[in-house]
């Protein structure tokens, strides 16, 4: 699901400049309110629904006309006894809507239907565990939008009604009874409606047939692939369809397009950005994982998108929800989050996707703009962690800055801690893992296949990035010590006092005379200091040029050149160093305490000197350095 947030508006004028029509990041944002996003906060269902019964099937039978409220049909679950069902099979469908009746294998059973949404199903009988039963409800009525974001949404465009659904997190029982339980998939569903002639419904899968009989439209659509139930959609309304071809790998996918009449000039351009993207996240990851179907994208009159497996539905085309809505159909519809508190599986992963199509194409002109704004808007506050403390908030679940655009760093962080190779082979690997393949998965999974992948231990990174809240700001200071010799300090402070240090790798570019390097340093506490030396003098300090890290806006960098006389080490037993700041010293001589020259033949090389004290005995020395303006002397030790 990708929605738009307020902030972006404000970077959108940086993407003016080098305008690709609806590209850019934020691109369409100008046009965004929250006022478009519903997100109601009531205290809902979270994912408590007994399991003792396995869904393995699911077919929908529908009479839907978007020009009235009224629904009416039947939803038929096959499934596997995992439990003991004499208190009843449980499902769950709003008492907005009537239960007519219910056919257990074919005969009708009493039911109650009761409280908010409890439909409770009386199983005769002790149907013996593993076995394969059957259900179907037939209901009707008027659907009332829930909680989250409608569940159920309705608009009139150019005078035609439409008509969809949009069940995530928990609003599958405003319009369908079943089980709505985020942890169970079902292996295949056919979803079939009917409609006045005018109106096709757009759905998940392969559309079987279309045909219109007296008058009704009959659209059948067949889903082969495990599908968990929020993803499970209809769109009804004067659709004009249409197809882009995609060819990941060389092989064909169909792009079918569902768009309203009016819009479809407008429209076209841009779903054919779906296809480079496609072969892109083809090729990074695993190939598209509904092969054997298709991919679509189906018009609603929502503020954002929503990616229906299979068929995402699109409120705009503009490019970064189309690559951000595809993302999905690999990390959140083929591999599926088992907890809404993991929200970052779903959404980190498909914003970071939509920041990769960014950098790899359009000549990655984006893609600073893409991080700058990411890392701008996670540090706009101060506190708020990427794991989800309250699944009961969908505000909280869906929260912009921290599950879309702080998870979506988190993986660009993951990526710098474990380099290009590990990162991207960690996340094919979970991807194809069987135990999460068109399955679920959790934070746990996707860090040991990074710390499979990468051969480190990532457990500290998770406690402060993930489960910890607020990000680090940084203070280089960089010294000169000498020519060609510094020394570096990096400070950090925290903005939340639940993260008391953030161990990272930190870049730092260092440049000067038109040349420059960038030193990786592993920063693991706080005033650490490091010796750098380069073959240019420095002239300016950048901390992380590239953004690979989330850091607060007090990033600031501090560079000291010095002419002061320095020996190192000091007290020493086998060599000093010596260093006069870029002076050259016209004579260097050693002497021991008595003012007896102890050395003739040291010299500088340049403003540096390197003196072997080995054969010296223990004792205090000096050395006396003398330049056209002045002479120095400085004391050290042999110990
Ligand atoms: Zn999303």
């Amino acid at each position: 699901m990708k929605k738009f947030p307020v902030y972006l508006m404000a970077i959108l004028c940086l993407t003016v400049i080098h305008c690709y029509g609806q590209v850019g990041p934020g691109s369409g944002s100008a046009y965004c309110s929250q006022g478009h996003i519903r997100m109601n906060d009531l205290k809902i269902h979270a994912g408590d629904m007994p399991s003792d019964y396995d869904v393995s099937y699911l077919r929908f039978d529908l009479n839907i006309d978007p020009g009235q409220d009224y629904i009416s049909g039947s939803v038929f679950t096959r499934f596997k006894v995992t439990g003991d069902l004499s208190d009843g099979l449980q499902m769950e469908l709003s008492v907005d809507l009537t239960v007519d009746s219910v056919k257990y294998q074919g005969n009708l059973i009493p039911f109650t239907h009761s409280g908010e949404f409890t439909l409770s199903l009386q199983i005769p009988g002790f149907p013996d565990i593993g076995s394969v039963q059957d259900v179907e409800v037939f209901y009707r009525g008027v659907p009332v939008s829930g909680a989250g974001f409608g569940s159920i949404g309705r608009e009139e465009h150019e005078g035609i009604p439409a008509m969809w659904t949009l069940s995530e997190p928990y609003g599958c029982r405003d319009w369908w009874p079943g089980k709505n339980d985020l942890t169970d998939k079902a292996d295949s569903v056919d979803i079939i409606v009917h409609s006045p002639e005018l109106y096709r419904t757009a759905s998940n899968g392969v559309l079987v047939s279309d045909e219109v009989v007296d008058g009704i439209r009959t659209c059948h659509w067949k889903h082969r692939y495990p599908v968990v139930p929020y993803l499970i959609a209809i769109a009804v309304t004067n659709y004009e369809v249409y197809s882009d071809i995609a060819y990941p790998g060389g092989i064909p996918v169909e792009i079918l397009n569902y768009v309203y009449p009016e819009d479809k000039a407008d429209i076209m351009p841009r779903t054919r950005q779906t296809v480079p993207v496609m072969e892109l996240f083809s090729s990074m990851f695993t190939p598209y994982p509904f092969m054997q179907e298709k991919y679509g994208h189906a018009q609603f009159g929502w503020g954002g998108g929503m990616e229906h497996q299979t068929m995402s539905f699109m409120g705009r085309f503009d490019f970064e929800i189309i690559a951000h809505e595809l993302a999905h159909q690999w990390f959140g519809d083929m591999v599926t989050l088992n907890s809404w508190k993991d929200i970052w599986l779903n959404e980190g992963f498909a914003t970071y996707l939509a920041g990769m199509s960014y950098e790899h194409l359009f000549d990655g002109y984006y893609w600073p703009f893409w991080k700058s704004q990411n890392i701008s808007y996670v540090t706009s506050e101060p506190d708020g962690s990427v794991y989800v403390d309250d699944t009961t908030k969908v505000s909280r679940i869906f929260s912009g800055r921290l599950s879309y655009s702080k998870g979506a760093l988190l993986l660009h962080m993951l990526r710098w801690v474990c380099g290009d190779e590990a990162f991207f082979t960690a996340c094919r690997n979970y991807l194809e893992d069987p135990r999460l393949k068109y399955g679920f998965a959790g934070t746990s999974d996707l860090k040991a296949h990074l710390e499979t992948a990468a051969g480190i231990d990532l457990t500290e990174f998770f406690n402060d990035w993930y489960y910890g809240q607020g990000y680090p700001s940084y203070n280089i200071i960089c010294n000169q010590v000498a020519t060609g010799d510094y020394e570096t300090e990096i400070r950090q402070t925290q903005s939340h006092a639940s993260v008391s240090f953030f161990e990272m790798p930190v870049p730092v570019m260092f440049s000067g005379s038109g040349k420059d390097t960038t030193i990786v340093f592993q920063h693991t506490f706080n005033a650490q200091k490091f010796r750098i030396y380069t073959e240019f003098e420095i002239e300016s300090v950048k901390f992380d040029p590239e953004q690979w890290l989330i850091a607060g806006p007090s990033v600031d960098t501090l560079f000291r050149k010095t002419e002061v006389v320095k020996l190192y080490p000091n007290p020493s037993r086998d060599f000093i160093r010596v260093t006069t700041g870029g002076a050259q010293p016209e004579d260097i001589k050693l002497f021991d305490c008595t003012g007896r020259e102890v050395r003739t033949d040291i010299s500088m090389n340049g403003p540096v000197a390197r003196i072997d004290v080995s054969g010296l005995s223990a004792g205090c020395y000096l050395i006396r350095l003398r330049t056209a303006s002045e002479s120095k002397v400085v004391k050290f030790v042999r110990q």
